[in-house]
């Protein structure tokens, strides 16, 4: 029995000496930085004896700031901890031998690609997005040792639209950066500001001190035409769903109404459309400067080189809209430089390839079908933090250190240098980007701590550079290092009338919990209700109700989906506001190789994208398949029966007007009587977080108060 088990009596010894500087159970917190698609944010990680548990924005980042104490950091900054400690994450170098991987080590990698690399004649390096120092001053080192490669980089949602635009308007490559606690008026066509886009943590601070000021009367206008239903399309003040097709027509009509040089309205608008443009282009004349038009990075170039052009026009470059050269302003783009990798490895040329990041095999446009080219390379490597699909197609696999385990730098949005410096040793023995080049390329300096002194000391201000260097780590950003802005002269722009888009068009887009399903092993962030269509663990093809009754479809049923030549058989979900004629595909799920938690969920819209059309395209065809599929939605949860239904119905109110909870009025009302939007009087807070004074000393509650009129739905809370 084990009751009458007697275990040997041993004499252990505690450890009576705590490492100095350190006090068990407080927590220390660092300054660090995480890049997405080539930006950085500034952080501040939370570290408890040694491991990092929780995440904050850097006050002292001026791209996180929100106020002196406080900064902002989004969804996946916060949801990034859980990927550190995830098991699923790759342990190891493993090597393809006769189609079944063996675990390697990683000198065996660099005596294998050692002797193959020679002076990079059919060597090609396939990059994810990447802006900091180190990882251009590496990159830089590589070419020189191997002067005859070729380096390309892809994202699945790029903004190189905006770089072709620019260059269209105003001759060279440049990131437009919007000044939103600055504007008066915000016309936005199809950017999602608040949202998908690479700046929006700024963007929403910066807009939520427009929203706060009511009060003054300086409140802010924002009009939205969008072809996706998006957090920013729902906080805007006039927001008009559209097709696709129709933005050129819509952008064209504005800018001519501002009196930009040489814009002709293209095609016929709508009622709907040329009302919004009227009151758009009302607002953004007497806004002058302090108004702009922000295009979607992701919308055809023409489209953007109108809109910057109307900013000009407006003067507002340089006010409410900053110009910021970009740094590696001559590179292809990321939609040329996949199609270039595509052809290459197509045809042979390459001997050796190079993934860094990223997951071309799932992610690329369906047509190049990348899975098979990688897997055709003579030699290839991919590092990864995972195992994904592109590592399953390649010969070798290295696994990738966390931002958190890890050295290394960034640029965030407006060019700031942010610094990363590693909280906690590689949990599963990965290297850092930077680490892996300088073992491709034999360099001398090989620590990553080395690689990023090295990289930034130029870049560093005082003399004495070791404090500059120590001040740097503490502040986790190098101070007045943003790009300086320029205010170009505008060329003139043409743009081509729009072709008529048949049938149904579709819109492909960054989902707000996987992204481009990087995220998708991530609990966390699977658990995270969609802030619109309130989905959890799935992604669908988005309908707006009337399509739906033409379809006669609703939500759950399967289709089949054809995009040209290739076809998805994918649920449906009806999502009001989504704009009819167009079906909304978020991007990143069905994944095959993500991990326990992300493999097989949802649907991969990536198999109907082409890379002629990355973003949208139309001529779409629907076919109903007669069977459904569960969908979880979190939209009408505890509303399950009579007595729920009547209670949501007199906490929302009637359409249009005020209910007890969601409470409305105009601003010119609440001037004039600030309780305009209490028709039922004060509301009886009945429920208490905390029992009555008396008992306070009682284990604590925490409760969050939102300000409705601010909180954009953004979800950086909900994971927090
Ligand atoms: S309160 Fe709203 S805006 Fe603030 S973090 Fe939460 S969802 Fe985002």
């Amino acid at each position: 029995l084990s009751g009458c088990r007697r275990w040997p009596e041993e004499n252990l010894v505690p450890q009576t000496s705590d490492p100095e500087g350190r006090i068990p159970g407080l927590p220390e917190v660092y300054a660090t930085t995480m890049e997405l698609s080539g930006v950085g944010v500034g952080l501040l990680a939370v570290s408890y004896d040694g491991r990092p548990i929780k995440i904050e924005g850097n006050p002292m980042h001026p791209f996180s700031r929100v106020t002196e104490r406080y900064g902002s950091a989004d969804a996946f900054a916060q949801a990034s901890v859980l990927e550190l400690y995830d098991p699923d994450r790759s342990r190891g170098v493993y090597v393809r031998e006769a189609s079944q991987y063996r675990s390697s080590n990683l000198s065996a990698l660099r005596e294998t690609f050692a002797n193959s690399l020679g002076n990079g004649a059919g060597v090609v390096v396939l990059s994810e997005g990447s802006g900091g120092p180190s990882a251009a001053d590496m990159r830089q080192r590589f070419a020189a040792k191997f002067p005859k490669a070729k380096w390309f980089e892809y994202e699945p949602i790029s903004p190189d639209n905006e770089r072709v635009a620019t260059k269209q308007v105003f001759g060279q490559a440049l990131r437009p950066v919007l000044k939103l606690d600055h504007a008066d008026v915000v016309v936005s066509l199809d950017a999602d500001l608040l949202g998908a886009h690479p700046a929006h943590t700024r963007y929403a601070a910066d807009w939520s001190k427009r929203r706060k000021s009511a009060d003054q009367g300086q409140m802010n206008r924002v009009y939205v035409a969008e072809s996706a239903f998006t957090i920013t399309g729902a906080a805007a003040d006039s927001r008009l769903p559209v097709r696709p097709s129709r933005l050129p027509g819509i952008a064209t009509a504005l800018a001519a109404k501002l009196g930009v040089t040489g814009i002709r309205p293209v095609g016929t608008l709508t009622a709907d459309e040329q009302k919004f443009v009227d009151a758009a282009a009302a607002d953004l004349k007497s806004a002058g400067a302090k108004g702009a038009v922000a295009a979607g990075s992701h919308v055809a170039p023409d489209v953007q080189a109108v809109a910057l052009a109307s900013n000009s026009a407006l003067g507002a470059i340089g006010q409410s809209m900053m110009l910021l050269p970009v740094i590696d302003a001559d590179r292809p783009t990321h939609a040329q430089g996949i199609r270039l990798v595509a052809e290459q490895l197509k045809s042979g040329q390459v001997k050796t390839l190079i993934v860094i990041g990223g997951n071309p095999a799932y992610d690329a446009p369906a047509d190049l079908e990348m899975a098979k080219l990688i897997g055709q390379a003579k030699n290839s490597v991919h590092l990864s933090g995972y195992r994904n699909e592109t590592s399953l197609a390649t010969q070798w696999h290295v696994p990738r250190a966390h931002f958190l385990e890890a050295w290394g730098d960034t640029r965030a949005y407006d060019g700031t240098v942010s610094i990363a410096q590693p909280l906690i040793e590689p949990l599963f023995g990965g290297i850092s980007t930077i680490e892996f080049l300088a073992l491709l390329s034999g360099d001398q300096v090989t620590a990553g701590a080395d690689i990023v002194r090295r990289a930034i000391e130029p870049l560093l201000p005082d003399a004495d550079k070791d404090v500059a260097f120590r001040r740097a780590l503490h502040d986790g950003l190098i101070a007045n290092s943003a790009t300086a802005a320029v205010v170009p002269m505008a060329n003139a722009v043409a743009v081509k009338a729009p072709v008529e888009a048949q049938g149904w068009e579709v819109r492909f887009h960054a989902d707000p919990s996987v992204y481009d399903g990087r995220f998708a092993n991530n609990g966390w962030l699977q658990e995270t209700p969609d802030p619109l269509s309130k989905l959890v663990w799935d992604n669908a093809a988005l309908f707006s109700k009337q399509d739906a009754q033409v379809l006669g479809i609703s939500s759950g049923d399967m289709i089949a989906l054809t995009v040209g030549e290739r076809s998805l058989d994918i649920v449906t979900f009806i999502l009001p506001g989504q704009p009819v004629g167009v079906i909304g595909l978020p991007l990143g799920y069905g994944r095959a190789a993500a991990g326990n938690v992300g493999t097989g969920v949802g649907f991969d819209t990536y198999r109907l994208r082409s890379s002629a059309k990355l973003f949208e395209a139309s001529g779409a065809m629907v076919k109903k398949l007669g069977r459904t599929y569960p969908l979880s939605t979190t939209q009408n949860h505890d509303i399950l029966d009579r007595v729920g239904i009547q209670g949501m119905a007199e906490r929302v109110g009637e359409k249009g007007g005020s209910g007890a909870i969601v409470r409305q009025t105009t601003l010119s009302e609440y001037r004039k009587n600030p309780r305009a939007a209490h028709p039922h009087g004060y509301h009886n807070v009945n429920l208490q977080l905390f029992d009555p004074p008396s008992k306070f000393n009682d284990p604590h509650a925490w409760g969050m108060a939102v300000d409705m009129s601010t909180c954009i739905g953004c979800n950086a809370c909900v994971v927090a």
